[in-house]
């Protein structure tokens, strides 16, 4: 028996729209990246069916706008229960149809679920200003209305928590929400629908719109005037699109692109702790993450060791189908991310880089790329500019904060950033100048559902989660009275 009809039944395939799974009329597979294996297949979404549902969010936007927040606030708690209760079915799900080993799974239904309890509890917190007018001739009454209709694009790289992270606060603020999941894996955001659909949502407030062709899906809804807003995890290519198409209707817009963060471990580091750090913020997720370590600056006092001790603990990852026993790191998402992962790191060798371990995909089925260590790679290979998305840690030296800092920020990226110090002036002096959205000092995981997650250059526009998260689902109105 398939893993996966051990679950099937909490997993609806059709389009999902007005609080239920219409039948498909045609479908696209959805297939295990780890063994090839088809899960099953799933309604490939039309521009009707988008439109569809765009008309039901519209005929409920108002009255969802209306509920309590207490009420709204209630549905997101119950729907995180429910979630948390099927901690052990929806992780398989993530693992099967996107690889991750269970034990990341799992921490990702916790970790994605936490932005379902955090934005309930900021769904009752939404607040307004009143002043007198400094003239003294009027007041001022500001309030927060939730923006309308949200179309929600999600990657695959966290099939749960990209979703949960913007459904969650868009509901808390009182909008209605279209999802259109990434067509890798699109049957985690269908079992959510189902659970909001058991927390006691109304109809009409969620669609779930899967399909394999996303503009065919996302086009129509980005020209209609009715949709409010579109919010975006993906690829810098991708946004910059959507950020045309944005500009017709002048969409309010949020966008978490693509990363290149720098790590980097200065001559003080605890070198422990840096390691450490190392293997969560390269390997977590198979390194499939836009805060992924992408370039690992080690002082060249301390480099030779760090490389070698880094080797040591990547090359002994066990590789395998994410649901089996000892398992340590999965397969990449398909056959085009593994070529691309490959084709990075024969450029980085082609320009001199030392493999320390790994360096090759390993044969199928399934998507796999050896655990990765390249050493002394030059600033000229091409990873050092895009994104690797793999487990493949690349080692550049450094001699200076002045210069480590200035090829930190040389990327059109500013996104995540780390680095490892004991120094304390040099922790305050460096985690100002460098250009991201988001540093971690010490620490190789920054992600937290009550801190803003979100990029700056062309790494994004707003920020998700923490308390500055509904704000982008929220229009400010202000009202002017007089005295
Ligand atoms: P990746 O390269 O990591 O797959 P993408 O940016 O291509 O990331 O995909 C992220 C999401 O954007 C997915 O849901 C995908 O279907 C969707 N997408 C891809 N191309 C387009 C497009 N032209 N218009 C709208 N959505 C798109």
């Amino acid at each position: 028996m398939l893993e996966y009809d051990r679950i099937s039944g909490l997993i609806p395939t059709g389009v999902w729209i007005d609080g239920r799974s219409e039948p498909a009329t045609t479908t696209f597979e959805v297939r295990n990246p780890a063994t090839g294996e088809l899960l099953t297949e799933v309604a490939d979404g039309t521009a009707a069916d988008a439109l569809r549902a765009l008309d039901s969010a519209c005929r409920v936007q108002s009255a969802w706008a209306a509920t309590a927040p207490r009420e709204r606030s209630a549905i997101l708690r119950r729907a995180w229960e429910i979630l948390i209760d099927r901690t052990e079915e929806i992780a398989l799900l993530m693992t099967l149809e996107m690889g991750k080993t269970l034990a990341e799974a799992r921490g990702e239904v916790a970790y994605g679920g936490e932005f379902l309890r955090w934005f309930s509890e900021e769904a009752v917190r939404i607040g307004g200003r009143y002043t007198d007018s400094p003239a003294g001739t009027g007041r001022i009454l500001v309030t927060q209305r939730p923006v309308g209709p949200v179309l929600a694009i999600t990657p695959w790289n966290f099939p749960l928590a990209m979703g949960s992270r913007k459904i969650g606060p868009a509901l808390a603020a009182g909008c209605t929400v279209i999802v259109k999941p990434a067509e890798d894996t699109p049957l985690t955001m269908l079992a959510l629908a189902q659970i909001f659909a058991e927390a006691g949502l109304p109809e009409g407030v969620l669609s779930v719109i899967p399909g394999s062709d996303a503009s065919a899906i996302t086009a129509p809804l980005l020209a209609d005037p009715r949709l409010r807003k579109v919010t975006f995890t993906g690829s810098t290519r991708v946004g910059k699109l959507l950020l045309k198409q944005a500009a017709d209707t002048v969409l309010r817009t949020s966008m978490e692109l693509g990363g290149n963060a720098p790590f980097i471990v200065f001559e003080d580091a605890d070198l422990e702790q840096a390691l450490a750090g190392a293997m969560a913020a390269k390997m977590r997720n198979g390194g499939e993450a836009c805060t992924a370590a992408n370039r690992i600056y080690v002082h060249n006092s301390i480099r030779e060791e760090f490389a070698s001790r880094l080797a040591e603990k990547i090359g002994a990852l066990r590789v395998g189908p994410g649901h089996e026993p000892g398992v340590d790191t999965g397969p990449l998402i398909n056959e085009r991310q593994r070529n691309s992962v490959a084709a990075l790191v024969e450029d980085a060798v082609a320009a001199g880089a030392v493999v320390r371990t790994g360096g090759k995909a390993i044969d199928g089925p399934g998507w796999f790329f050896q655990p990765t260590v390249l050493d002394e790679v030059p600033r000229t290979a091409r990873m050092h500019r895009e994104e690797i998305f793999g487990p493949v840690a690349a080692i550049y030296g450094f001699d200076s904060e002045e210069d480590v800092v200035a090829a930190a920020n040389d990327t059109e990226y500013g996104l995540a950033a780390y680095f490892y110090t004991r120094d304390l002036d040099r922790a305050l002096r460096v985690s100002s100048a460098l250009e991201a959205g988001m540093v971690g000092v010490n620490r190789g995981v920054i992600s937290d559902p009550a801190a803003p997650f979100g990029g700056v250059k062309q790494s994004g526009l707003g920020s998700e989660g923490g308390s500055e998260g509904i704000h982008e689902y929220l229009d400010t109105k202000y009202v002017a009275l007089t005295r």
